[in-house]
Order: structure tokens, then sequence, then C-alpha cells
């Protein structure tokens, strides 16, 4: 290892290949180490704050680069061995080697930083950030990539960070404990039924992903298989294998399995049709005292036990005394409308896909609600639309919004603030985009009140924010 002498350090820009000594000051967005050698800042994967290391560059810019951890020479007081041996290589978890507290006070600083830097918004409360007490096997949801190796061996897994190479994963300590089982099964349909399995580049092949959402409260299991087709070898075979773990053990059931129809040459991992093999296609859910029906296309948070503290904590920043109309944008399949509800004296869901507005009508019903109506649509033509329609009777005491990781179009910010809410409660999941669109609204007469955090992914690099936004005449 060719290690410079300080002379050498003082006078150079590391090279490729040269091994340099680092220490990580830093954590970046994709949760990478960053230490500066020299005023050069360097980028290294794994890398904890506290780590003293010898890392290896591979890659340099003007005034960054990228570099690998050669050595350990005295590693950080928050560095921890990560559960899952695969770790490092899966694209699933970026974070696993930092000590649990760690990564929420890293959360928790991410969400201040923008605020305070991208918002310029200094004086709100900021509540401790909302963690797991167990942060492993949360997710209700897993989509596992299937392939075959240069070897021809059968992959079912997850992606590497950064690439579509399949690696083998037969225990995930971030998804359900059923999957386990049901994949070793579906292993078992695939070599015993012959059924080709997807090579991407050729756009050959027929089965692509599987796709395991549990219902952590009724323990209700679907089951689909993506594939690239509309029908699969020895249907049979599949249901009997699937079918005999409801009686082989009580953790869960199988409620229902079914097909995905995707035969676009797309990274996109869902098709739009389903097609039942067993029962209906989809299973019921609870969250709180709200029943939820979920099918395999439906946007449903991910991790539940989270997502009961993310709409409780909604709720409690809403402070709804039945009185109120509320708008609940970006709804989804309603989630936090019904939530809402319970507390309000009418609720208004808008959200783009039609198919989660049906559902979230659907849940209504499930749940005998009847003061939550929901429109499909864009919330940026929706709202303003209404409004107008009905000469301001729908108007809003409480305006929720809830958007995807690009955060609101002004254009609906403009008609929140036509509206007068007395408050705004966003729900948010890319903090960047979430201060940006707070500071918007900070110029247009609504003021920051609180922000709590809350970490819906542990052992990743992502955050969900709750923000009350009060408007400053009240
Ligand atoms: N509040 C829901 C969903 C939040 S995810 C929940 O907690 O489950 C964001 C949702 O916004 C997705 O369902 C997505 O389909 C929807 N969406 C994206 N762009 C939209 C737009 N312009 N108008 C309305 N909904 C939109």
């Amino acid at each position: 290892m060719a290690l410079k002498t300080e002379k050498e350090e003082l006078q150079t820009i590391p090279q490729k290949n040269d091994c340099v000594p680092l220490t990580i000051e830093d954590i970046g967005a994709d949760g990478e180490g960053i230490g500066r050698y020299q005023g050069f800042t360097l980028f290294v994967k794994d890398g904890v704050v506290g780590d003293e290391l010898i890392v290896r560059i591979l890659k340099t810019k003007t005034t960054y680069g990228y570099a690998k951890i050669e050595s350990i020479v005295t590693p950080s007081p928050f560095r921890v061995e990560p559960k899952c041996s695969l770790a490092s290589r899966c694209g699933g978890c970026q974070i696993q080697q930092l000590d649990y507290q760690k990564q929420l006070e890293y959360k928790q600083n991410k969400v201040k930083n923008c605020i305070e830097r991208i918002g310029g918004i200094k004086e709100y409360e900021m509540e401790p950030i909302i963690g797991m007490e167990d942060p492993y096997y949360y997710r209700n949801k897993s989509q596992y990539p299937v392939g075959r190796n240069k070897n021809n061996e059968l992959m079912i897994g997850f992606y590497a960070g950064r690439s579509h190479s399949i690696i083998n994963t037969d225990h995930c300590y971030i998804g359900d404990k059923s999957n386990e089982l049901i994949v070793s099964k579906i292993r078992e349909y695939i070599e015993e039924s012959g059924i080709a399995v997807y090579n991407e580049e050729k756009h050959t092949g027929l089965l692509r992903h599987i796709l395991i959402r549990v219902g952590f409260t009724s323990k209700q299991v679907i089951v689909c298989l993506v594939i690239n087709g509309k029908k699969i070898p020895k249907q049979e075979l599949l249901l009997d294998k699937l079918l005999a773990l409801n009686t082989q053990q009580e953790d869960f059931v199988i409620e229902s399995i079914c097909l995905n129809v995707n035969k676009e040459k797309t990274n996109v991992i869902l098709g739009n049709q389903i097609i039942s093999l067993y029962k209906e296609p989809f299973i019921v859910d609870q969250i709180g005292d709200i029943k939820y029906q979920i099918s395999p296309l439906s946007f449903y948070q991910v991790n539940p036990v989270q997502t009961k503290k993310l709409y409780e904590l909604a709720l409690s920043y809403a402070d709804l005394h039945g009185e109120e109309i509320v708008w609940d944008l970006y709804c989804g399949i309603g989630t936090i409308s019904l939530f809402l509800a319970q507390r309000a004296k009418q609720v208004y869901g808008v959200e783009i896909i039609p198919q989660a507005i049906e559902d979230a009508k659907r849940n209504a019903k499930l749940n005998g609600m009847t003061n939550a109506e929901f429109f499909a649509g864009a919330a940026e033509d929706v709202l303003p639309q209404k409004y107008k329609e009905s000469n301001g009777a729908m108007s809003a005491d409480v305006i929720v919004v809830d958007p995807p990781r690009k955060g609101c179009e002004q254009s609906l910010l403009d008609t929140v603030v036509a509206m007068h809410p007395k408050k705004v409660v966003y729900v948010s999941c890319d903090p960047a985009t979430l201060a940006r669109d707070i500071k918007y609204l900070d110029e247009k007469g609504y003021q920051l009140k609180k922000v709590r955090p809350v970490d819906q992914f542990p052992h990743s690099t992502h955050v969900e924010t709750v923000a009350l936004l009060l408007r400053m005449d009240n």
C-alpha cells in the first residue's frame, strides 16, 4: 500500500489508487462518510462519522473525489457490526453500520439543516425525532427481483447498491419474517415448474419480481408474481406450495395470490393489470382504529409501526375538535384522511391515481365513515377547481399535504393560501422540498410552528417529517 509521507501529502492532491489517511467527519446524502484530505473532500462508502481510516482513491474530480475503505485504523465509537452480512453490498440499507441512536441524530440534523439553510427559518420548535424501539423486520412490503447470474444460477433477492445485479437474499433484516418462507416456496416452484425467469437485458423470460405484502395487524399476506406475460406454467403447483404454508405455521395467513402483468421493457416494477389466482387480490390491515384494504397496486406506507405514530402526529398537529373542514391532499388510499375523519366534521381527499381513490372510497365504507369524500386528479387542479365551483363553500380549516419527494407545485400552495386555512400540516418524505415549500408559505403568511421527524426507514438515509404551519393573522 503506497502511504504518502507528510511532505508529499502537503504537496499533492490524491490520485486514483493512492492510499491516504482520512478521518470521517460527516454523513452524505446517500449515507456515505465524508472526510477532508488537505481540504480535498472525499466521499467514502460505509465510512462512519468518527472513523480513522486509510482509504484508497477511486475517482477524483476538481474539488472532491470518491474513495473506499482500505483499512480501519481506529473505528468510530458509533460504528456497529451490521446484523446483515450483505449490508455493505445490498442497496436496501445504507447505514446499518451506524449505531441506531446516531442514525436518528443524523436524520434529525438533516431536517434541521434543510429548514434552516434552505428554508431560511430559525424560529420554530424542533421536536425530537420519533425512532423505533426495535428497528428491524419493519417493512410490510418486499419486492424481490428474480433472475439468473452468469453461471445460470437462480437469483432472488435485492439489487446491489446503484446496480441491477441481484444478490441472493435468504434473510432480510428489514423485511417481514414471513418473506423467507414464502420465497423459499417460490424458489421450489421455479425449479420444479421450469418457469423461465426474466432477463432484463434481452427482455426475455417470464418471472420478473415477487411482491409480498403483509398486514402487520391482520397477519394477512398477499403474494404477487410480476410476469412478462399473462399466465404461468403449473399454476396449481405454485398454489399448493404456498397454501400449504397456511397449515404449516400460525404466524401469517396467505390470503391472496395473484399475477401482475408487466410486459414493458422498463425499470418500473409493476404493470397495471392484476390477475387473481387465489381469492380477491387484496388484504385488509389496520392502523390504529382504522381498517384499510390494500391491493398490490395501492400506495401504502411500508412501516406500519411508524406509520401509526406518523398519522397520530399529523392528527395531533391538526388538533381537530369535530367542527372542522379538512382537506387531505395527495391522500393515496385515504389513510390519513380516515384518521382525520375520526375527529373532523368533513374531510376531502385528493389523489392523482384513480384506483387509489376507488380504494379510498371503499376504505371509508369499510369503516362506516360518511364524512370523507374523495376526488381523483392532480391536487393542483382539483383543489382550485372545487374551491371555485363551490363558491368558497368547500373551504378549509386545516389542509394536510403529503406530497411525493418533489414536494408541492407552487400553484397548489397559492390555492392553499387563497383558501385561508388556520393550519397547514405538511407530511414530507424529503426535507429539502419541505423546506422550500415552507419558505414559500412563510412568505405568504404561514409561520412554521413546529416540526417533528419520524424514522420510517431505519438503516436508510430517508426521513419522514411532519410540520405544522399556522396562519399568522390567526
Ligand atoms: N397520504 C398517503 C399517500 C402519500 S404518498 C399515505 O400516507 O399513504 C404521495 C401520494 O401522492 C401518492 O399516492 C401519489 O400517487 C400522489 N400524487 C403524486 N402527485 C400528485 C398530484 N399532483 N396530485 C395528487 N396526488 C399526487
